[in-house]
């Protein structure tokens, strides 16, 4: 068997797909959220007519009111005017996965803060049981840096088949550590992330082996820029015969991040999509720099990346002297 490797810097885009994230968050009226709605169903239309754009990806916080979910999640009294507000969310998120369903593209329900985590779980549960009954149209995140979240992995598996729908599981490790240890500390509760890098990782890499154990419950979707990860799952799929491009298994880095894994996989026929974040740029651009404040791992493959970019220019340039 040849040796899988992500050096190779010299293929490009081709069969690699697009992730429509749309980068608008921060909103906190409903006409804003409905606003929101009406957009996303747009953009599931346009990727429906598209080969190219398998999914869409959604931030529950774009079609609820932090404040909301923050007190669903704290286990609160919610007053009337919240329980219909909350009601009102489930109609948005279920428009939309139904134009999801509807247009057969996949949607991708990201993980935000641990202190929303249980509505987003009950709604999105709530879509997979809607949606999912022949194949994953939606999927869950679980955020692999968070104690527990392993195992609760494998009891949504379980919930899955008890009520008759394919789960639909998008694991990444996860991008707000640093803020959520800092919340922790300041509330004086236990820090709810695993106590370092190596625990995060076995996590991780255990979760997407028992995802691909358990493919004819769910369908997977590996979201990571960490080779190691990528390139587990791709020999553990080689050893156990099944295909590079099995309909259940999909492989995603962000836009401009990880290309160099994106590319080989891509080129080695595994289903490969990059998340693209759009909309207007007055909100793009500091929803980029959130997302890059957040994550401290940026850096590390940012200049892994700029090394193999380099080499392949020096390649290339040897080529034509
Ligand atoms: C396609 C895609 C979709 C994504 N969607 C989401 C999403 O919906 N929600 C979300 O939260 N994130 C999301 N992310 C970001 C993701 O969670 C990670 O933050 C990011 O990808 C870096 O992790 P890694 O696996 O790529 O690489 P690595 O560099 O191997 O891992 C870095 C990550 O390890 C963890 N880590 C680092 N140091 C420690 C430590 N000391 N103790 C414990 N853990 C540690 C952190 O999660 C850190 O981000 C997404 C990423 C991708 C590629």
């Amino acid at each position: 068997m040849m040796r899988f490797s992500f050096n190779n810097y010299g293929y490009g885009m081709d069969n690699v797909g697009v992730i429509l994230d749309y980068g608008v968050e921060g909103k906190e009226n409903e006409i804003e959220f409905d606003k929101a709605t009406n957009e996303f169903i747009k953009a599931i239309v346009f990727a429906g007519a598209k080969r190219n754009i398998p999914f869409v990806s959604l931030k529950v916080t774009g079609f609820a009111r932090f404040g909301l979910l923050e007190k669903i999640n704290g286990h609160e009294k919610l007053s009337e005017d919240e329980k219909s507000e909350w009601l009102r969310v489930h109609e948005r998120i279920d428009r939309v996965c139904n134009a999801a369903y509807e247009n057969k593209v996949m949607i991708l329900i990201d993980a935000e803060e641990t202190w929303i985590v249980e509505p987003v779980n009950e709604l999105t549960e709530k879509m997979m049981e809607k949606f999912n009954k022949e194949r994953a149209f939606i999927f869950n995140t679980y955020q692999l840096y968070s104690c527990g979240t392993l195992e609760f992995l494998k009891e949504a598996c379980q919930i899955a088949v008890s009520k008759g729908y394919i789960l639909g599981a998008k694991l990444v490790r996860g991008a707000y550590m640093e803020k959520e240890r800092a919340r922790a500390k300041e509330k004086g509760y236990t820090d709810p992330i695993q106590p370092n890098k190596e625990s995060t990782d076995r996590d991780y890499d255990d979760a997407v082996i028992f995802c691909l154990q358990n493919l004819d419950k769910l369908s997977l979707f590996i979201g990571t820029h960490n080779e190691k990860s990528c390139l587990d799952a791709v020999n553990y799929m080689r050893e156990h015969a099944i295909s590079a491009g099995n309909a259940s298994v999909y492989f995603s880095q962000l836009y401009g991040m990880g290309d160099n894994i994106s590319f080989n996989l891509a080129h080695e026929g595994y289903n490969v999509s990059k998340y693209l974040p759009y909309g207007p740029v007055l909100d793009v651009i500091p929803y980029l720099m959130r997302r890059a404040e957040e994550n401290t791992s940026v850096t590390g493959q940012t200049s892994r990346e700029s090394q193999l970019i380099n080499k392949e220019i020096k390649r290339r340039s040897g080529i034509k002297h």
